[in-house]
């Protein structure tokens, strides 16, 4: 019995056919009583109570996988270990939905090195910066310019390589400590390359190097510098391919890299 009703309300509302709901208990569910015969008394009030779920029946949702540092000594790993540190790394949360790493391709002494901001769906598939449609043009950039990433030598084949290892789901925008927890690695793959100039190539990898919130249009055309290495920003492919019209200002950033190598002695 609800201390709720007093026996005079819940007589008028079994007089009204109303139907009680009562607390929850743990006790079950209590029968409704029989119908009431036409001609007789109104039916009794049904009072029925919500079976309280068992904690068996509930279940939690899955908590995600916890983070782990990254490997210490980032910056003293040759190429085997960063590697290897790259394919195990759960520095990020990037890291539950990937298919795999991106670590980088390319000549390891290349005097040009290409610097993406973080893989696609293709190159979360195959394990590759740049495949696809996005990195098709890209090679047919670096032929104009007379390099390649085909295997030559390191004045020809270039080194590349991504700000972030790991895909962001959905291609969203990579989160700052996402870029925070992963740049050591790419630091520590410039280190090893040592190459004579970047080529930094869409707005996230451009802003990430340069620590700067800049949009590409008002980096262009200048020469900025990464830990010592002299950086070339442009569009990033995907980019061109969704607007032509900037292919030539691309083109431009390529002969101003061209000619920054020049003067460089490359
Ligand atoms: S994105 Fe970088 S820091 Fe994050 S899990 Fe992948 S490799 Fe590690």
């Amino acid at each position: 019995m609800s201390a709720r009703w007093s026996e005079r309300q819940q007589a008028m509302l079994r007089e009204m056919g109303v139907t009680l709901w009562l607390p929850p208990q743990t006790d079950g569910v209590q029968a409704p009583a029989p119908a009431a015969m036409p001609g007789s008394a109104p039916a009794p009030v049904r009072m029925i109570r919500p079976v309280a779920a068992s904690a068996a029946e509930v279940t939690p949702p899955s908590a995600p996988r916890p983070l782990a540092a990254r490997p210490s000594g980032v910056a003293a790993m040759d190429w085997p270990a960063l590697r290897e540190a790259v394919a195990g790394c759960e520095a990020c949360g990037l890291c539950r939905s990937r298919r795999h790493t991106v670590f980088g391709v390319g000549h390891e002494q290349a005097q040009w090195m290409i610097v993406g901001e973080a893989p696609g769906e293709q190159e979360d598939r195959q394990g590759e910066p740049f495949v696809g449609k996005a990195g098709q043009l890209l090679d047919n950039m670096l032929r104009a310019v007379g390099l390649t990433r085909a295997e030559a030598g390191p004045e020809q084949q270039v080194y590349i390589a991504n700000v972030l290892k790991c895909r962001p789901p959905m291609n969203r925008n990579p989160e700052p400590q996402e870029v925070a927890q992963c740049e050591p690695y790419l630091k520590r793959q410039v280190e090893l390359v040592a190459p004579k100039l970047i080529l930094a190539m869409g707005r996230f990898a451009v802003q990430s190097l340069l620590q700067t919130g800049e949009p590409i249009g008002r980096l262009r055309g200048r020469v900025h510098e990464y830990h010592g290495v002299p950086v070339v920003v442009t569009y990033h492919p995907a980019y061109l391919l969704r607007t032509p019209a900037d292919k030539s200002r691309a083109w431009e950033d390529l002969c101003l890299a061209r000619e920054v190598l020049r003067q460089t002695g490359g």
